[in-house]
């Protein structure tokens, strides 16, 4: 193609004849030694051939010297070289664009501009912005005109430019970019996440209860095997600047909250509020001169915390230590709760007359929080929404020690407690009555 088009050619004859000549050579290198790994040639490469820039130019020494003394006293600066430019470019070469910074004699940048484009053997437009630069003919039969001062000192910078970058080739500047950024991501597993340390985290709530009636929350973090998190500060500071952390004496895991799944992001969510609520509750007290006893594995659930934590809780099971006891299974339900009540005939010992009934019953462990409450019953914490909370209040007053009831209604009061307060208290909890056809015969009829 090169051949046939003798007078427009782009690369200079010797310069394509020792371009075709490396490549054979190249070729042969590689078919003798492809098992012994080629040996690359880059130096004798070349991509531009600023030589051949100044030829058909005709530019005389006194413009080269007038060129000379702009560029010296700082007329004209390169800012930019880059290859990739696509103006002008009748064939699929690559084009190499200069852009140039021009000043005044002060060394004051002016608002004009220089704008050279290179085939790889020479300059193919030109634009010099300067006023006295511009009328000229059309800058597209540039090749045909003189060179104003700066395009010549433009060029003299360009040449000098490629002469001290030979390595610069026909990559483009975005593949330039796309291969830095690529190249960040060496070492990295992004197809299989779970090959390298950022494997999904899954983060747990434990619960446990002091024998004082608080109830504390810490947590567990992990993938396979879950660890507990012995001190939720250096937990927290791993997450927020995405550090590693180490668990045991083998495992180290790398904490980012895009790292956990659906569930456990919210329990972090929760964990970051309360951790907050909690350095702001301290710092209150210590103004007060008082302080929370430091819990560097767990936080307190009293007032808001409480409700947060019964929130993202809800439907939720989970682990529960007891004071003494081991550790069990507990769910945290939405489901209404109702204590159960036993409510028996008071028959004296000796005389064997009926005195009235016993309602007697323990009442679960209540906790408190600022808008919501919860107890704790078998092997569920329920939660108390307010109206719920209302009715059992009256209830837990009438406990003594303990959560424990046991109340005596006499004789002569069961009619009012039969048909005014049961019907009431069967509201909030659950009564067993023993013996009801004994009592029936001696309540009144209702006249209340
Ligand atoms: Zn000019």
């Amino acid at each position: 193609m090169e051949e046939k088009n003798k007078n427009n050619r782009t690369i200079p004859l010797q310069a394509l004849n020792a371009l075709q000549e490396e490549e054979s050579m190249r070729r042969e290198e590689h078919a003798e030694s492809s098992s012994s790994g080629a040996s690359f040639h880059s130096e004798e490469y070349q991509y531009f051939f600023p030589d051949e820039f100044e030829k058909g130019l005709h530019i005389s020494e006194a413009e080269r010297e007038n060129a000379r003394r702009l560029i010296r006293r700082g007329g004209i600066r390169l800012r930019q070289f880059y290859t990739g430019t696509e103006t002008f470019s009748r064939t699929n070469e690559v084009l190499g664009e200069a852009l140039f910074t021009l000043s005044d004699p002060s060394g004051y940048p002016v608002p004009y501009n220089l704008d050279m484009i290179f085939s790889r053997t020479k300059v193919i437009v030109s634009r010099c912005s300067m006023p006295d630069c511009i009328p000229r003919e059309d800058s597209r039969s540039y090749l045909h005109r003189t060179l104003c001062v700066h395009e010549t000192a433009g060029l003299l910078l360009a040449e000098d430019y490629l002469r001290e970058h030979p390595e610069l080739d026909a990559t483009t500047p975005d593949m330039s970019r796309f291969m830095r950024d690529v190249e960040s991501l060496r070492g990295t597993n992004l197809r299989h996440p779970e090959d390298s340390r950022r494997v999904m985290l899954r983060m747990e709530p434990l619960l446990s209860l002091l024998s004082s009636g608080t109830l504390l929350l810490s947590f567990r973090i992990g993938a396979s095997r879950m660890y507990k998190i012995r001190d939720l500060e250096e937990f927290l500071n791993n997450m927020t600047r995405r550090q590693e952390m180490a668990f045991g004496k083998k495992t180290v895991l790398k904490m980012s909250p895009d790292y956990l799944d659906e569930t456990s992001l919210q329990w972090y969510r929760f964990f970051v509020a309360a951790r907050k609520a909690d350095q702001s509750l301290r710092d209150s007290l210590a103004d007060a001169g008082s302080r929370l006893p430091e819990k560097p594995d767990s936080i307190v659930l009293s007032g808001y915390t409480l409700d947060n934590f019964l929130r993202t809780a809800e439907g939720r099971t989970m682990q529960l230590k007891e004071p003494g006891e081991g550790s069990r299974q507990i769910t945290v339900s939405g489901e209404p709760y109702s204590p159960h009540l036993d409510l028996k005939p008071d028959i004296h010992s000796e005389t064997g007359a009926l005195e009235g009934v016993i309602l007697s019953g323990r009442l679960p462990r209540l906790f408190t929080g600022a808008e919501t409450a919860c107890c704790l019953a078998g092997d569920k914490l329920y939660i108390l929404k307010e109206e719920m909370q209302e009715g059992l209040e009256s209830l837990y007053q009438a406990a003594s020690y303990q959560y424990r009831l046991n109340m005596r209604v006499g004789r002569i009061r069961m009619g009012e407690f039969y048909h005014k307060i049961l019907p009431a208290l069967r509201q909030i909890a659950d009564i067993h009555e023993e013996d009801p056809d004994l009592i029936n015969g001696y309540l009144p009829p209702e006249p209340y």
